[in-house]
C-alpha cells in the first residue's frame, strides 16, 4: 500500500470566504500515484472547514447568510470564547459546516456524484492556515 502526505496553505483576504480546492486535491493525487483508494482532506485549524457542495454563487451566498443566522460574527460580547478573541462565531461555523472529507479514489480520479467538489471554508481569515491531504492506496 502506497502512502502520501501533503498541507495546502491558504491565506484569505477577507475573514469568511469559500475556496474550490477540488483542483489543488486532484493534483495531489496525480503527485502521489495511487490509482486505487481513499483521500482524506481535512482541515488543520478549528475555525475553518472541509465540506463537498455545489461550486454555485448563489448557494455560497445562501451559505453566508444562514450561518450568520446561526452563530452571528457581531456583537462579540455575545460569546463568552471572546475574552482574549473575537472568533467565537468562527468556531461554531466551523463545527456546522465539518472538519473534513474522504473521497474514493478510482483510476486516478475522485470518484465524485454528479456535481461535488470540495471546498475550504474560512471563518477566521486574513492569516496563513493548513489543510491536510492523506491519501492511501494503491
Ligand atoms: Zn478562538
Amino acid at each position: 500500500m502506497k502512502s502520501y502526505r501533503k498541507e495546502l496553505w491558504y491565506n484569505t483576504p477577507t475573514r469568511r470566504q469559500l475556496v474550490n480546492i477540488t483542483h489543488q486535491v486532484q493534483e495531489c493525487i496525480i503527485e502521489s500515484g495511487i490509482k486505487e483508494g481513499l483521500c482524506l482532506v481535512n482541515a488543520m485549524h478549528i475555525t475553518s472547514s472541509i465540506f463537498i457542495n455545489d461550486d454555485e454563487s448563489g448557494l455560497h451566498h445562501d451559505y453566508e447568510v444562514w450561518l450568520e443566522k446561526l452563530a452571528p460574527e457581531k456583537p462579540y460580547s455575545q460569546y463568552h470564547h471572546n475574552g482574549f478573541e473575537d472568533n467565537a462565531d468562527a468556531h461554531l461555523k466551523r463545527t456546522v459546516m465539518g472538519r473534513e472529507v474522504v473521497v474514493a479514489v478510482t483510476n486516478g480520479q475522485l470518484d465524485f456524484g454528479p456535481w461535488e467538489q470540495i471546498f475550504y471554508g474560512e471563518f477566521d481569515g486574513k492569516r496563513r492556515k493548513r489543510v491536510l491531504v492523506k491519501i492511501i492506496g494503491e
